[in-house]
């Protein structure tokens, strides 16, 4: 059940993205003017958008009507980046695999042009698991991409992210969802979900999510 609600109110726009308005302001804005980077850190705590945001970038760079910072949420790619089985957006988790041989891997895929997409988009978790080896083999691919790859850096520890990565990325900055947010949030899940809920209750829920959507 927490599953489904947890997908079902998954964000599938930036203006969705709750409390997060500097990041996603910015990348709309530069969505507009088409002012893109190749590679992005996204860093902050658990829970508060960067995966999300992650798939709704390669969205707005893959849609019908894109690059755009308003995805459509209905065409072919919008819906397989948005299910996680685009063939062209690629999320790896680092802590898992520590990202040697995935390096090696995505080295050789970064060559080849995306499959259906305008852009193939790495999306790489836990970033700051990735070791210094892992990241010499995406040196050269990460400084010099093609013009149809990009990069997504996510992390909770951003001082821990090996210099080498930070230096090559645009770094936004994620943060915890103020209370008052979190609790307008709630407070309209609860209202779509038709569930009644005692106004006494919000505070305590707000607090369990600590800032965490
Ligand atoms: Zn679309």
């Amino acid at each position: 059940m927490s599953g489904a609600l947890y997908n079902r109110y998954r964000p599938a726009t930036f203006s969705q993205v709750v409390g997060q308005e500097h990041v996603t302001g910015a990348l709309m804005q530069a969505l507009r003017t088409g002012r893109l980077h190749h590679a992005y850190l996204f860093s902050g705590p658990r829970g508060c958008g960067k995966t999300s945001s992650a798939r709704i970038l390669a969205a707005s760079l893959n849609c019908v009507n894109g690059p755009t910072p308003e995805p459509c949420g209905v065409c072919e790619q919008c819906v397989s980046i948005r299910g996680g089985v685009s063939m062209d957006v690629t999320e790896i988790d680092a802590a898992s695999h520590g990202l040697v041989d995935d390096a090696r891997d995505l080295r050789e895929r970064a060559f080849f042009a995306p499959a259906s997409a305008r852009f193939k988009v790495f999306v790489v978790d836990e970033a700051h698991m990735v070791t210094a080896a892992a990241f010499n083999a995406l040196l050269k691919v990460v400084e010099e991409p093609p013009s149809y790859l990009k990069f997504v850096f996510a992390t909770t520890e951003p001082d821990k992210v090996i210099a080498t990565i930070r230096s090559r990325t645009h770094h936004y900055a994620f943060r915890l969802v103020p209370p008052g947010v979190l609790r307008d949030h709630l407070t309209s899940v609860c209202a779509q979900e038709g569930v009644d809920v005692d106004p006494a209750v919000l505070p305590l829920v707000v607090r369990a999510g600590a800032g965490s959507v």
